[in-house]
């Protein structure tokens, strides 16, 4: 089955308002009339609104970054899905691996959040990966397998997760760090995800369901990456900042 890549940039808590609104108004310029590839940003909440106007009618997706699961109600600090989609987003960042280790998010929260995503019809972009420690001893298969299975678990009860969900694997030694998987591992991993996904919902799901990697994605090693066949594209930071590397990753078919 054909699926359509996508590439998204996590922005995280970067750029200011100006630099946001020049960030995708170049982004916009340069893939105007490119269709080959979905393209989607997560800026910061406060820069959401300014960004959706300067997205126009570009085909950009705008993504929050995390949500609460509550739709309103006595949450400090917290903003809903619902607030997120009436500013635009379509799509929303869970369970990235900077919310599960600095800030105590649980798979058990991700679920709810995930649950209440779907609900409002916000797409999840749910991330998942293991840590060096993991890895090194041996635990990668089980960790992507006990994260998926607690952070869909609302899911699993009904076999409903949509086939719009996108699932991105992340291994968190590669975030930020300069260390990539390498393709041949990225994809051993993605093919796990797909064929958990056959084995606890069903083989149509999982053939349209999109798995992109995360780890130091760069122009100069997204084209191998993407070349796997179970990878869907790509979910990135570092390199989502400047508009000339983040275009190069769009057109990795063209690099
Ligand atoms: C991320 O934080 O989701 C990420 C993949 O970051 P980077 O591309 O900078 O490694």
């Amino acid at each position: 089955m054909e699926r359509k890549p996508l590439i998204a940039g996590n922005w995280k808590m970067n750029l200011d308002l100006d630099e946001a609104v020049s960030l995708v108004n170049a982004i916009a310029d340069s893939i105007s009339g490119f269709q080959e590839v979905d393209v989607l940003v997560a800026p910061p909440f406060t820069a959401l609104t300014a960004v959706k106007q300067a997205i126009g009618n570009s085909k950009i997706l705008l993504g929050g970054q995390n949500m609460h699961w509550e739709m309103s109600g006595a949450f400090t600090g917290e903003i809903s899905g619902k607030m997120l989609q009436e500013i635009g987003c379509t799509h929303i960042i869970l369970g990235h691996s900077e919310r599960r280790m600095l800030f105590g998010e649980t798979s058990e929260v991700i679920d709810l959040k995930v649950k209440s995503a779907v609900a409002l019809g916000l797409v999840p972009i749910l991330c998942i990966g293991e840590t060096i420690e993991q890895k090194e001893a041996g635990q990668t298969f089980e960790v992507i397998e006990d994260q998926l299975v607690a952070s869909l678990k609302n899911f699993r009860v009904n076999k409903d997760l949509p086939p719009s969900t996108v699932l991105a694997y992340e291994p968190v030694w590669a975030i930020g760090t300069g260390l990539t998987a390498t393709p041949e591992q990225a994809q051993e991993v993605h093919y796990f995800i797909r064929k958990w996904v056959e084995n606890n919902f069903d083989s149509k799901l999982a053939q349209q369901i999109r798995i992109l990697y995360g780890g130091s994605v760069k122009p100069d090693n997204v084209k191998e990456l993407m070349s796997e066949t179970d990878i869907d594209g790509a979910l990135v930071g570092g390199a989502s900042l400047k508009s000339d590397s983040f275009v190069r990753l769009i057109r990795f078919q063209e690099v």
